[in-house]
């Protein structure tokens, strides 16, 4: 009797997960990709961005997807993929992650990034961390060597003192003089008194945070998100890319998902997240689930979200002027935009 009440629960999962699929929309039922990249580099505004600007942009996004595509053409794992592609793009200074992330008002570095592995649902997050170069490995690491999954600040700092392999740098590795150069700009237009309360201004759009979503030649699905923030956030102020089921989420079942725009809507909306309950539950395509977040539940104007789901299909979705993003697939895809 006990067997085959375990046999009969079994066969309810399977039958579970099966219908899963047979719901799917015929867009859906194709063979799945080898693999499937998207990367974002936050938002874009090609009305004021200089020509030059955009190129920067561009061919750091290019180099990005490269390294990505590279990795999962040779089958290597979507989460590894996630990680190193958000390294390069932590080092790339005209990206607002890492090396030219963007300043507090009090002149500093917090940097958040978060990272899920859809297979085993594996988490790592840390928030408001300052002598890290590249948080998303940190991130990483609290995924894979802690019985833990967010950290903070000065402990996210010390669990980094504990991985003897982690690059430590000065705070102000991180700065740029174009970041500097922001916040000035921005403590101008606002009393400083309020810098945090005032309107938003044109510089509040170009947050430039990076962002990754893979799936890889095993079926396996990852996603990863890395930032400093919005130019003079308030010390201590955490937005969404460290927050899972806001800017980030994979789960095997569904997508994996990267955000970039207003963190606390991001976080209001549990954005991701919902991304993939609606293809899970409701039988959503990709593009069907991110157009729907992206026209119900966020406002014009609030960012951008990049997907790739369990088959393959890419997405690059936003409702602002413009998103840095790319996507590249095993079928020949590669492209790169930056309006
Ligand atoms: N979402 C990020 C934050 O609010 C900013 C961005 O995506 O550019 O911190």
């Amino acid at each position: 009797m006990k067997y085959l009440c375990i046999f009969s629960l079994a066969v309810s999962i399977l039958a579970c997960d099966t219908t899963d699929q047979t719901t799917q929309s015929p867009e859906k039922i194709t063979a799945r990709k080898k693999y499937a990249l998207v990367i974002h580099g936050g938002i874009s505004d090609p009305l004021t961005m200089s020509q030059e600007k955009l190129e920067a942009h561009e061919e750091g996004l290019r180099e990005a997807l490269r390294i990505g595509k590279k990795i999962l053409e040779e089958n290597g794992t979507g989460i590894d993929a996630v990680e190193q592609v958000i390294r390069y793009l932590e080092d790339h200074p005209e990206f607002n992650a890492g090396k030219g992330a963007s300043l507090t008002t009090e002149r500093k570095h917090e940097l958040d990034a978060s990272i899920m592995d859809g297979k085993t649902l594996g988490i790592g997050a840390i928030t408001g961390v300052t002598t890290v170069r590249h948080p998303i490995s940190l991130a990483r690491r609290v995924m894979d060597s802690s019985k833990h999954v967010f950290f903070w600040n000065t402990g996210a700092e010390e669990f980094a003192d504990r991985q003897s392999d982690l690059e430590r740098v000065e705070n102000d590795f991180f700065t740029t003089e174009e970041k500097k150069a922001a916040l000035e700009e921005k403590m101008q237009e606002t009393a400083l008194s309020c810098i945090t309360c005032g309107p938003e201004t044109a510089r509040d759009s170009f947050y430039g945070t990076v962002g990754v979503a893979a799936l890889d030649s095993y079926g396996n699905l990852a996603a990863g998100t890395s930032t400093g923030g919005g130019t003079g956030k308030q010390h201590g102020r955490i937005g969404d890319s460290p927050v899972i089921g806001a800017a980030t989420y994979a789960n095997n079942h569904s997508c994996a998902i990267s955000c970039t725009g207003k963190g606390e809507e991001f976080i209001r909306h549990t954005v991701s997240v919902q991304v993939s309950s609606l293809i899970r539950y409701q039988g959503l395509s990709l593009q069907a689930a991110v157009d729907t977040v992206l026209q119900q539940r966020l406002k014009p104007g609030d960012g951008g979200i990049i997907g790739v789901d369990k088959w393959g299909n890419t997405y690059l979705g936003y409702n602002t002027n413009g998103m840095f993003c790319g996507a590249a697939d095993s079928d020949g895809l590669f492209e790169v935009r930056v309006k």
